[in-house]
């Protein structure tokens, strides 16, 4: 059954079932839906044949593997250079991190805004990759939508929640930039290390801002462009993001031979910038995060507690800090 909130992406008209495809009855645009996850991207993709052969092996596998299995073929199936696979097969497999990330953006935007929309019913999480985010918010919330471009993670995201009984989300192939939901409809929405992978960042700020209902919560965290203590996290060397945009690409494949793509890193001020055109200059903080959810000691807290309350410092070491959160409430 297709949720009430999900609409036609183009035209926002509404979508009927028909065989193995939705079909809007306002603009009769078409869209075909894949092990039973609808794909709703707008503007419609070209055919990547690289990812057909994929979820073709994928399919074959689903029945007979579990998440783990999954995850294991599929990093079995990666270009990538041994160690970023394993990093990335181990990130996929540690599904508490979904949950350490939720409880923190809930404490911190507790601690900007008050309580957070619990009550609302549904809530939204984009970008939800594999799944991890998901978790939390099935306990929460009567209803969840899941959203997410990449049709192999949404098979692994289906896996996972068939795994562990969960029944209450919705998987959806989609767009940031484009959702595929009626106004007003979420309390809660959050994207977890997600913002560095969306490019056009002030349309999808955009769209949450329009689906989310009066009073709702955004949370996301973002890694910073130009973090100065840390490796760049995807492929694991430094200073990356203090090149011009273009010359990014081209050092990476210098240092480490790998193909730099589906990454733009943002810095506070893109950040700022996006949220103050798409939720108000009021409306939204962008702060430090808790270390742990990272894999950093708790005890370093402290530290970045008291870096937070120094006035001017705080900002400046925000700036080169390896990640931000970033916190908004839809006003009106
Ligand atoms: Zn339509």
């Amino acid at each position: 059954m297709l949720p009430t909130y999900i609409c036609c992406p183009k035209c926002r008209g509404t979508l009927e079932q028909n065989d193995n495809s939705l079909i809007c009855r306002d603009c009769t645009q078409q869209y075909p839906v894949n092990f039973n996850i609808p794909d709703l991207r707008w503007p419609r993709p070209e055919d990547d044949r690289r990812q057909q052969a994929l979820l073709t092996r994928l399919a074959v596998s689903y029945n007979q593997s579990d998440f783990s299995g999954l995850v294991s073929m599929l990093s079995a199936t990666s270009a990538e250079a041994e160690h970023l696979v394993s990093m990335y097969a181990d990130y996929r497999l540690d599904i508490r991190r979904g949950q350490k990330f939720y409880r923190m953006f809930l404490e911190r935007w507790n601690d900007i805004f008050g309580k957070p929309p619990l009550s609302f019913d549904v809530a939204l999480d984009l970008g939800c990759g594999t799944g991890k985010g998901l978790l939390p918010l099935a306990t929460d919330y009567a209803g969840v939508l899941g959203i997410e471009p990449d049709l192999p993670s949404l098979l692994l995201t289906k896996k996972l929640l068939e795994q562990e009984n969960i029944t209450n989300v919705y998987l959806v192939q989609a767009y940031a930039q484009v959702l595929p939901v009626k106004d007003n409809q979420f309390g809660w929405c959050h994207a977890q290390n997600v913002l560095d992978h969306l490019f056009r960042v002030a349309p999808a700020f955009a769209e949450i801002h329009r689906v989310l209902k009066t009073g709702g919560a955004f949370c996301a965290d973002s890694h910073n462009r130009f973090d100065i203590f840390s490796k760049e996290p995807h492929v694991k060397i430094r200073w990356v993001g203090w090149l011009p945009r273009a010359w990014m690409k081209p050092y990476v494949k210098f240092r480490t031979g790998e193909v730099y793509e589906d990454i733009h890193l943002l810095s506070v001020f893109e950040v700022r910038r996006a949220f103050i055109q798409t939720f108000g200059p009021h409306n939204f903080r962008i702060i430090f995060p808790k270390v742990e959810p990272y894999g950093y000691p708790a005890t370093w807290n402290r530290i970045v507690t008291i870096i937070s309350k120094i006035p001017l410092i705080n900002f400046a070491i925000l700036a080169v800090f390896p990640s931000q959160l970033a916190i908004a409430q839809k006003s009106d």
